[in-house]
């Protein structure tokens, strides 16, 4: 999976899609929360109030989607701190692969290169 994941990266341009951060928002771990705050220089309840809600499952996420760090020309304006499920989406290298299956599933829906890596993934198999 690693293998095919850095393929299909070499290809795939996200700045020409931007799908994963205009129709699902991350998770913020506290940690995500406390090191973009400071990157705001806002307290980190403040933070919370202006940008973040929790969900069903007890989980801050976004309040509304599409990102509201995305910018017009797909670049994300909080880069070098963003949360860390943004950094990992779509999750498609990770070692245990076999355990997010049903996640990767969700993802092939929204992501293109997640598609790709699945699909080259069943040829593979075959
Ligand atoms: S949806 Fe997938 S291909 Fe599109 S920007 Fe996100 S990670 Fe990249
Ligand atoms: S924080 Fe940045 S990378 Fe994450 S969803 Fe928002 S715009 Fe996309």
């Amino acid at each position: 999976m690693q293998e095919l994941h850095e393929e299909e990266f070499k290809r795939t341009d996200c700045l020409k899609c931007a799908n994963c951060c205009k129709t699902t928002g991350p998770l913020f771990t506290d940690k995500d929360v406390d090191r973009i705050a400071k990157h705001f220089r806002m307290k980190t309840q403040q933070f919370i109030s202006q940008y973040l809600r929790v969900d069903e499952d007890n989980d801050y996420v976004l309040q509304s989607v599409p990102c509201t760090f995305l910018g017009a020309d797909n670049y994300c304006s909080i880069y070098e701190v963003r949360p860390k499920a943004c950094r990992e989406f779509p999750h498609t290298d990770r070692k245990k692969f076999q355990q997010i299956f049903n996640l990767t599933l969700k993802n092939v829906a929204l992501c293109p290169a997640a598609f790709n890596i699945v699909e080259d993934m069943k040829k593979r198999i075959k």
